[in-house]
């Protein structure tokens, strides 16, 4: 296994170039495009990490499985289905050209950024300092990383330029599918998209997600069966956002990936594994990161097809 990721990150390097780092907003652009990582965590019990496996960058849009998952748990499915639906956009994560008919809850999915902000909604607390506080508290707990914490300049440079996230939020309040105070719910966003993690939490997420919730050594469980499997079929169809068919295609396994250029990707019943690789393609995929990850797939025969 060690071989084989060495020679994958070896193979896989190249593809950096064809890709360029996030600069939408402003503090992602400072991140260094020949980090690469990736750490596979299997059910056999054994870890490999490889390469800049523990570098931190932030979790971004990695952070909407759990926001997904919390909302059912503090709900239910009736109430995150009456939101936010199920559905593959086939557009771009940030996407705000809906048209009169289009912005209803049918119509969007938990991983785009409007469906996540709406799901943020959903969480419970009494304030969204409370609810910022739970959401952090079970993150540490599914990445097995009590340490978490936000990345407070990556935080506010979003909050100073994240307009487009504002005005989707603003859409969904003035469709009546949101009650909350706009500049609080973004706010709220902005934050749990600051987490700062590396592959090897990530890896963990993913192990939590392929195991149905179950932790592998304690055998507790951190959440339910049916609510993992909700989230693994949502990434399945929109984890890669407008990728996800030809991520399909050629990995074959639920993933999530996030504009700070890390990828959690889920092998049912078998790993969960965390790249890393910051040059992203036009979708705001890590290109070298999928590029590993088709490698990983064909070699252990991850497809799920
Ligand atoms: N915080 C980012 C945004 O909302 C997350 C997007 C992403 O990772 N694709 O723009």
């Amino acid at each position: 296994m060690e071989a084989l990721l060495k020679n994958i990150l070896e193979d896989s390097r190249r593809f950096i170039k064809e890709g360029a780092v996030a600069n939408y907003i402003p503090e992602l652009a400072k991140a260094n495009a020949d980090n690469f990582g990736v750490c596979v965590l299997s059910n056999d019990n054994q870890r490999y990490c490889l390469g800049d496996y523990n570098v931190p960058f932030t979790i971004q849009s990695i952070i909407k499985p759990i926001i997904l998952l919390m909302a059912l748990t503090d709900t239910d499915i009736a109430r995150v289905r009456a939101l936010v639906g199920v559905e593959a956009t086939g557009k771009p994560f940030d996407a705000f050209n809906y048209s009169d008919q289009a912005l209803t809850g049918e119509h969007i999915n938990p991983m785009i950024n409007t469906g996540a902000i709406a799901l943020c909604t959903l969480i419970r607390g009494r304030s969204y300092e409370e609810k910022f506080s739970r959401l952090l508290e079970m993150t540490k707990i599914i990445t097995d990383n009590p340490t978490l914490e936000i990345d407070e300049k990556v935080y506010l440079s979003e909050k100073n330029t994240g307009n487009k996230n504002r005005a989707l939020a603003y859409m969904l309040k003035a469709y009546n599918m949101i009650d909350a105070d706009v500049e609080e719910v973004v706010d709220f966003y902005f934050r749990v998209c600051s987490i700062k993690v590396n592959c090897v939490d990530l890896a963990n997420i993913a192990f939590l997600l392929a195991n149905h919730g179950e932790n592998q050594k304690t055998g507790e469980r951190i959440f339910s069966a049916q609510y993992a499997k909700y989230v693994n079929a949502v990434l399945m169809t929109c984890g890669m956002y407008d990728g996800s068919g030809e991520f399909a295609l050629k990995v074959g396994i639920p993933a999530k990936s996030g504009v700070g250029g890390g990828i959690m990707a889920v092998a049912p019943n078998r790993m969960g594994i965390g790249v890393y690789s910051p040059a992203l393609d036009k979708k705001g995929n890590s290109v070298a990161g999928i590029k590993a990850l088709e490698g990983l797939s064909k070699t252990l025969d991850l497809s799920i097809f």
